[in-house]
């Protein structure tokens, strides 16, 4: 009898070490996260004013600020995990980060390999050219164009002309967009296709550019999650829909993007 209780205690004992040592865990709002008590958020943080290393180093904009306020609401505490853009994505598609917010544009291609939360914001796809320069909407096509691999933007320019691109050939795909418009700046591209928002900041820090009238692409931009984890996309889209309706939301965003 004493051996059994002992088995008993052993057997129980086990059973706790599994329930604690399971890789990942519930939250108190009954979410199930990569690891517990966090929330981690894998993005590109060079995607100004979405994301981006402040001088001090620690992460800031519109997407790292929303992170946080929904950490918050979960009861979970904010890991950002910093990469390149594909990358990003694919550590949300793998399940080894919670989610990826990125100004990620929601596209059939990704909605394949990923589930999307409720969409948070429209992006527009600009085109940066050097000013006086002859490159138009219309001649994109005869042109070099910078884009960053993996985004849209690099998806849509380098598809054949039968599928509205310009075919690969006149694509260049960089890490960064910092670095596409580097190469704008050196003459090796005549053109970049970003975000608006992110090119507005190049605009401004690199003398001798502007965008062209007009919007290359219109999208929208949501949260991207392993596919099936159910109680996070839902507990994400009523965290979300809180921090719209108590103007939470809106006062990030108008502290990075001044009302024009
Ligand atoms: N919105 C674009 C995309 O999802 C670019 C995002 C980014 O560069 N961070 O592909």
């Amino acid at each position: 009898m004493k051996k059994m209780k002992k088995l008993m205690a052993i057997v129980g004992a086990m059973a706790l070490m599994l329930a604690l040592c399971a890789c990942g865990g519930k939250a108190a709002s009954g979410v199930t996260t990569v690891e517990k008590g966090k929330l981690h958020v894998s993005t590109n943080a060079e995607f100004p004013p979405y994301e981006m290393v402040a001088d001090d180093g620690s992460f800031e904009g519109i997407d790292m600020e929303v992170a946080a306020a929904i950490a918050k609401k979960l009861g979970l505490e904010l890991v950002i995990d910093d990469m390149g853009f594909d990358a990003a994505l694919l550590a949300a598609q793998n399940g080894q980060s919670d989610m990826v917010m990125a100004g990620v544009t929601v596209n059939e291609e990704r909605q394949k390999v990923m589930d999307f939360s409720d969409s948070y914001a429209t992006g527009v796809q600009v085109v940066i050219v050097k000013e006086g320069s002859e490159v138009n909407m219309d001649n994109l096509g005869d042109c070099t164009i910078g884009t960053q691999l993996g985004t849209t933007g690099y998806i849509y320019a380098s598809d054949s002309v039968e599928n509205g691109g310009y075919g690969e050939d006149h694509v260049v795909g960089y890490d960064s967009g910092a670095l596409a418009v580097m190469a704008l700046v050196n003459g090796q591209v005549d053109a970049v296709i970003i975000d608006d928002k992110p090119a507005q900041a190049y605009v401004k820090a690199n003398a001798g550019l502007t965008t062209l009238e007009g919007e290359w692409a219109v999208e929208d931009y949501a949260i991207g999650m392993k596919k099936g984890n159910t109680a996070l996309l839902e507990a994400v889209n009523k965290a979300m829909a809180e921090l719209k309706a108590d103007g939470t939301f809106q006062a990030i965003v108008d502290k990075y993007i001044k009302a024009d």
